[in-house]
């Protein structure tokens, strides 16, 4: 979502004369504005924003030296839960913004430039963001970001997402349809509907009810659309019939679910305010491949989540062999300020933590590994998105997010062709058209 954040303040920024850089790493191109944003849900992503800002502070001061401008925006969640505190700890920085204000960059910059003093806008006015960001007029790449639905009800324990990114809001059916419809006149092939919650997506249309299942079906009317995926789902929202056909009978729908569980273990689960079991989970899982066979699976999993002893963090690994995920994401439990789980007393220690993590994630890395290779020998429909590391080579994806490397002409990227599946490695695969 950060990346469609990021791609939507480049388009609002563009009728003030700026131009996306294509060089974020070193700001060697010399910006004259500079925007981070940012992530807040890991103390470890907070804290390299200071270490970030810190790096441009003596860029900014030598070219205000030579009489020009360099803008520097702090946005995202970390923004919108530090607040005035980003001014106090780099107070070189002109803009803090969150992310549901951001849509005011462009008034912001003025009162700056205006007033030469900082500002910032931190409020949380969901219903017009969207209404303000201009129409995309340009190509975003074969693959393009959607946001549907923002902001999270959840309230799990760990997290800060529902304080940083406001309660849970869906887009109008009609104007996330225009806004896919105008992404693939420009070309894009495939569109992830995004959301902190997506499969909690709900609106009316004329008097009825719409779910995620039902927009992905109007989406799929789109003649040249070709793919269509979503993500972030929770457990609680998923067993929705309409989604499950469409996962049977749509086969623009890419037969892959992210669905973070976070833990195997009952009593975690009730700890951390997930709001579903174990087997509810399981059950899920099972409903999905009744209705896709080749579904592939991936998760999110926190380790030593205060109070998970020897036994809980075994039946976060026997949920793992039992489910056989396709890729997943794992993070030692990092307490953030706010949240109820940070001031709980039985906090698990870091080495032990460290060990778990360990375990977890050669088992997760075993089976990745392993569904990489169940591919060798298969042909799978490939979306080329980009140039590869080696000249004259293309990656793309296939349906199930493995990235797929072959040798390819550049003019056959954006297009989805069939690969043969010849080599399965950890993180990607390898073939030929
Ligand atoms: S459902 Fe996701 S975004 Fe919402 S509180 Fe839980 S972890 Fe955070």
């Amino acid at each position: 979502m950060n990346i469609y954040d990021s791609i939507r303040m480049g388009d609002l920024l563009k009728p003030y004369g700026f131009e996306v850089v294509t060089d974020t790493h070193d700001y060697s191109e010399d910006p004259d504005m500079i925007i981070f944003n940012t992530c807040h849900i890991r103390e470890k992503a907070a804290e390299k924003v200071y270490s970030e800002l810190d790096k441009v502070k003596k860029k900014k001061a030598i070219k205000n030296k030579n009489g020009q401008e360099m803008i520097i925006v702090v946005a995202g969640c970390t923004a919108q839960a530090e607040g005035e505190e980003v001014f106090r700890r780099a107070p070189y920085v002109d803009i803090v913004v969150g992310p549901q204000s951001y849509q005011n960059l462009p008034v912001l910059l003025e009162q700056v430039r205006r007033d030469k003093k900082w500002a910032i806008d931190l409020e949380f006015k969901e219903n017009d963001k969207f209404d303000l960001l201009p129409e995309h007029n340009e190509l975003k790449g074969p693959s393009a970001f959607l946001s549907i639905q923002e902001g999270c009800d959840k309230f799990c324990h760990f997290c800060v997402v529902p304080y940083t990114r406001g309660s849970e809001y869906s887009r109008k059916v009609p104007v996330i349809y225009r806004e896919a419809s105008k992404l693939v006149s420009l070309g894009t092939k495939e569109i992830n509907l995004l959301g902190q919650n997506v499969s909690a997506y709900h609106t009316e249309v004329e008097g009825q009810q719409w779910n995620l299942g039902k927009l992905i079906k109007h989406l799929a009317k789109i003649k040249d659309l070709q793919r269509i995926r979503y993500t972030t789902s929770h457990p609680r929202d998923m067993l929705d019939s309409d989604l499950l056909s469409m996962h049977r009978n749509e086969p623009k729908l890419m037969p892959f679910l992210h669905l973070p569980v976070q833990s195997g273990s009952d009593k975690i689960l009730k700890a951390m305010n997930r709001q579903h079991s174990r087997d509810f989970y399981f059950k899920i899982i099972d409903k999905f491949r009744e209705h896709r066979l080749d579904i592939a699976f991936s998760s999110d999993f926190i380790v030593g989540y205060p109070g998970e002893t020897d036994q809980d963090f075994r039946d976060t690994l026997d949920l793992v062999k039992r489910i056989g995920y396709a890729q997943c994401y794992s993070f030692k439990y990092s307490p953030r300020p706010g949240t109820p789980a940070s001031v709980l007393e039985n906090q698990v220690q870091e080495d032990v933590k460290s060990e778990r993590l360990y375990i977890l994630q050669e088992l997760l890395a075993k089976q990745q590994l392993e569904f990489n290779q169940s591919m060798v020998g298969k042909v799978l429909p490939v979306l080329l998105q980009k140039d590869g590391k080696k000249r004259g080579q293309l990656i793309g994806k296939s349906p199930y997010m493995q990235s797929v490397f072959i040798v390819a002409p550049k003019e056959k990227e954006g297009q989805v062709v069939d690969v043969s599946i010849t080599e399965g490695f950890q993180n990607s695969l390898a073939g030929v058209i």
